[in-house]
């Protein structure tokens, strides 16, 4: 074998990603999994069922079709309709993909040029860099600085080179939860049409928000033509192993989004599809039953992270809490406290120190997910009240 390495240098460093990494941790010490990012109750059962009937009647066993059944892609026309009041042709504006992460793969594979820089908010999502990486791209970083977590738009517009081909936005924000205001969104807009600008929109937490409203950007002016809006059904619907995700765009974007995408997986979770169809005609009542849920679950693991003794910032989405625990461990780097936890008492966290190019920003920052019983939510804050406040 040649001295060369394996791994090739776009993703050298890579490595496993840290929620692997911590999920395997906890299945290893037997902790409360607060870490990855996934619910610890299925959806509804009504969801569950509809797939297991497509299953049964033979609807999505074979190859479905490379954009996605005809009642999905209509399903998120719809849901676009009546949320955001979006219109968008299910023949050639929409695209069902593997999840948000195929999504994003596909949209940075099929959008960018080697060398084209793509500017992103870090802490970022792991997958962003990876596949800006994969696509011969130049990740900017621009830091969102806590305790509030904003962007800084005279950074951002500084950011902005003539190399600069694409904005690759997360709002709802993991890990921060901040929830871009439209005073933040309409100067983005304006940004990215003064520089003609592409814009990838991660819009996965669209329906958690606590605080604010979620805007998609592209319902701004200037907008339709330049954005790739991107959601998923894992998060909405709490069935994060079924990777049904998908892309709303005008039709030329969702066109080359789509060449690239039908050579990746081509096509994924063909029974899922026609259930994710079901879940996203679920009423009203359902989405706000959802957020309500969570919104509860937040309160109740903020107050317990805030008695433990960690300093809490509350996020306005997204169902992560970021703390920072520089008072409660001085000395120590989130990642070190993160790998020492479970065994500590018996909790996983995730370690944003991870989601930063800059390494010192996010260096004692750690996420909490509480997308889980409230009975775990609260057993998980005991373990970690004795373990840190005696
Ligand atoms: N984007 C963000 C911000 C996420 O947190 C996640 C995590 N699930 C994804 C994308 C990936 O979504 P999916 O599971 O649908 O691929
Ligand atoms: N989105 C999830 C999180 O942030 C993780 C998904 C994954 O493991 N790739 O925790």
């Amino acid at each position: 074998m040649s001295a060369r390495p394996l791994l090739n240098r776009r993703l050298a460093g890579m490595g496993t990603t840290i929620f692997a990494e911590m999920s395997a941790l906890a299945v290893a010490t037997g902790a409360i999994n607060l870490g990855q990012g996934f619910p610890d109750t299925d959806g509804p059962e009504s969801v569950r069922e509809a797939a297991v009937r497509a299953l049964r009647d033979g609807r999505g066993n074979q190859y479905p079709p490379g954009p996605g059944v005809p009642e999905l892609r209509t399903a998120i026309s719809e849901h676009q309709q009546r949320f955001h009041g979006l219109g968008f042709d299910p023949d050639t504006e929409v695209l069902v993909t593997a999840g948000a992460t195929e999504a994003i793969a596909a949209a940075m594979l099929a959008l960018l040029e080697p060398g084209d820089e793509v500017i992103a908010f870090e802490p970022f999502y792991d997958s962003y860099a990876a596949c800006i990486a994969m696509a011969g791209g130049v990740r900017v970083p621009l830091t969102l600085p806590a305790p509030a977590f904003r962007p800084d738009l005279d950074a951002l517009r500084a950011a902005v080179t003539p190399r600069t081909r694409l904005l690759l936005l997360n709002s709802p924000h993991n890990p921060t939860g901040t929830v871009l205001t439209r005073e933040e969104l309409t100067a983005i807009a304006a940004l990215a049409v003064e520089h003609d600008l592409l814009v990838v929109t991660d819009e996965v937490y669209e329906h958690l928000v606590f605080d604010g409203t979620h805007i998609p950007l592209i319902s701004l002016p200037g907008m339709r033509d330049r954005t790739v809006s991107i959601s998923s059904a894992g998060k909405t619907f709490s069935f994060t192993g079924w990777k049904v995700g998908w892309v709303t765009g005008a039709a030329p974007l969702v066109a080359a989004v789509r060449t690239a995408k039908q050579f990746l997986t081509y096509v994924a979770s063909g029974p899922f599809q026609y259930a994710v169809a079901e879940a996203l005609a679920l009423p009203d009542t359902y989405y706000a039953d959802f957020r309500d849920d969570l919104l509860a679950k937040r309160d109740l693991l903020a107050a317990g992270l805030t008695d433990a003794g960690f300093q809490v910032y509350v996020p306005q989405g997204t169902y992560f809490i970021t703390t920072d625990i520089a008072e409660l461990a001085p000395g120590l780097d989130a990642l070190t406290f993160c790998r020492a936890l479970p065994e500590r008492c018996g909790v996983v966290a995730v370690p944003n120190s991870v989601f930063y190019d800059h390494p010192t920003a996010g260096r004692t920052q750690v996420r909490f997910a509480f997308c889980k019983r409230e009975t775990v939510l609260t057993e998980a804050a005991s373990r970690l009240r004795k373990a840190f406040s005696g």
